[in-house]
């Protein structure tokens, strides 16, 4: 097996990343582009012998990395982010060859954003803090202390994006990480590792073993050397992982799936909501956000349809790499088998198919056609799971109660959108909105202060700014009585 391959002209090691030196598995799994199923490389296939060896490494590294002050942590992820930046092409090339998501997108949005997270918590981590407050004359003082190796495991749809999320924060907060990437897309993760080195990040901080879920990711999980799981995925899987920690009772975050909606109203600007309705074909639909239920007022019902099926032909679909390209293929073979079982289902119960419905004759394999169904019950299939694809269903509403009603009935409470002209019906429907994040008459505008997360099966926690750091650390009251000392006898319970 070869160590290093070279993707898209650039060096990728296919080893793991483990205290500080470049492991290799006598197993190894295949990496295939989506983009024409050309086989990228053999990487190293994880499993509890490699997990055991990273958690050491990263409980060995811990008091050295925990120690250092704020400053000298900050200027490291600062140097990261411009290690990054240095390479943002490169990931760009790599992550597009991997996960076949556009090109242009991961050089304007998604890079751009990774070295944006290692500079923000960076940020957030110096100004962190409360001021201490009195309790009859005791001094209260809040510090958050690391709370030990982190297990950081992360999905393929937006494979580097999501770890530096994780990754980031939980480094800013003085704790070492074993990530273990998803097996779709184990590329990026490999060149973190070359950035973070070549920034200063000491040995063991950082480790890196791939491999499959139910073999590295299960060793990881359940190793009782890791002090939290920080996991973005399905909830199939989040519902494993949570039993997996059960026996040590491993704090958990859970960032899982969605079926959002985007409620659109009469009075809404029509072009804007045809656009946001458009953007939820972004990276082939596979994005937890995307308002894959399109609620949409019965009077307008017509105009927007015809509106949204004319921009939805006019959608480009092919290679990620090229610039035209508004539609790229979705990652696996797998994946499309399970996208066309959801629209068959669908269709088979009585939905219309509206745009597309299959994979594209021209293009072939992993291009799967935009799509837009009708016609569907709101206890339907299609209707109620997450199909991580290009496929969007629409229903109509006749009164702000209904579409309400309409938004709220799924078990997933991810995100939500509306479009609609009036700021008094923005403010009483997004009131009543299960969902940890609501746009009104924008999409997908993520701010790292904010709260992040999921209500109901989406999620548990919210990661983002202090919520992060509240996540990632021990937090601890000290609390001191007057001028530092307790009169004598004193039982601490005056
Ligand atoms: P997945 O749950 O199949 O896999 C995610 C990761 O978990 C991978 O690294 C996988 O190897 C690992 N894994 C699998 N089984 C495991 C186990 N038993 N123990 C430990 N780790 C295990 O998800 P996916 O198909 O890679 O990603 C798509 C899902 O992710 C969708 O449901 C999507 O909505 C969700 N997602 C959520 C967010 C969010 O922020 N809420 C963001 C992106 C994706």
């Amino acid at each position: 097996m070869s160590e290093h391959i070279t993707v898209g002209g650039v060096a990728v090691d296919t080893r793991h990343w483990i205290g500080g030196r470049r492991v290799a598995s006598a197993a190894t799994f295949t990496d295939v582009s989506p983009i024409d199923g050309a086989v990228l490389g053999e990487i190293s296939r994880g499993g509890p012998a490699e997990v055991d060896a990273a958690v050491t490494a990263a409980r060995a590294a811990f008091p050295g990395w925990a120690a250092t002050s704020r400053a000298e942590r900050a200027a490291v992820l600062n140097a990261v982010a411009d290690g990054v930046e240095a390479r943002l092409e490169e990931l760009a090339l790599v992550e597009t060859l991997d996960n076949g998501a556009l090109l242009r997108s991961h050089r304007r949005g998604v890079m751009p954003r990774v070295a944006h997270n290692f500079r923000f918590f960076a940020g957030w981590l110096l100004d962190l803090g409360r001021e201490d407050f009195d309790t009859r004359g005791h001094t209260n003082h809040v510090t958050w202390d690391p709370a030990g190796p982190c297990a950081l495991i992360t999905p393929w749809n937006a494979p580097l994006m999501l770890a530096t999320w994780k990754t980031a924060p939980a480094l800013a907060a003085g704790n070492t990480v074993v990530l273990k990437p998803a097996e779709w897309s184990p590329l990026t993760a490999s060149l973190l590792c070359d950035i973070a080195a070549a920034a200063g990040l000491p040995p063991g901080v950082l480790n890196v073993v791939q491999g499959y879920g139910a073999e590295a990711g299960t060793a990881l999980v359940e190793h009782p050397g890791i002090r939290r799981i920080s996991f973005t995925g399905s909830v199939p899987t989040a519902r494993r992982i949570a039993t997996t920690a059960a026996p040590n009772l491993t704090p958990l975050s859970l960032e899982l799936g969605g079926k959002s909606p985007l409620l659109i109203f009469a009075d809404a600007d029509l072009d804007l909501a045809v656009d946001l309705a458009i953007e939820q074909y972004d990276n082939a639909g596979q994005v937890c956000l995307a308002a894959t239920r399109l609620l949409v007022e019965s009077t307008i019902e017509e105009e927007f349809t015809r509106r949204f099926l004319e921009r939805a032909a006019a959608l480009v679909q092919g290679d990620p790499r090229d610039e035209d390209t508004g539609i790229g293929p979705n990652i696996h073979p797998r994946q499309v088998e399970k996208i066309d079982g959801f629209v068959r289902r669908a269709v088979a119960a009585g939905a219309r198919v509206l745009t597309g419905g299959g994979p594209n004759a021209d293009l072939g394999g992993l291009y799967y056609r935009p799509t837009l169904l009708t016609g569907v019950a709101q206890d339907a299939e299609i209707v109620q799971e997450e199909v991580f694809g290009p496929v969007l269903t629409l229903q109509t509403f006749d009164t702000e109660d209904e579409a309400v009603d309409l938004a709220n009935d799924t078990r997933f409470g991810l995100a939500a959108t509306l479009a609609t002209g009036s700021r008094e019906r923005a403010e009483r429907v997004s009131a009543r909105l299960v969902a940890g994040t609501v746009w009104v008459n924008c999409f997908f505008v993520r701010d790292l202060q904010a709260p992040f997360g999921g209500s109901r099966e989406s999620g548990v926690g919210r990661e983002g700014g202090d919520w992060s750091f509240d996540f990632y650390c021990d937090i601890k009251n000290t609390v001191s009585a007057p001028n530092g000392w307790a009169p004598k006898g004193w039982n601490g319970h005056g």
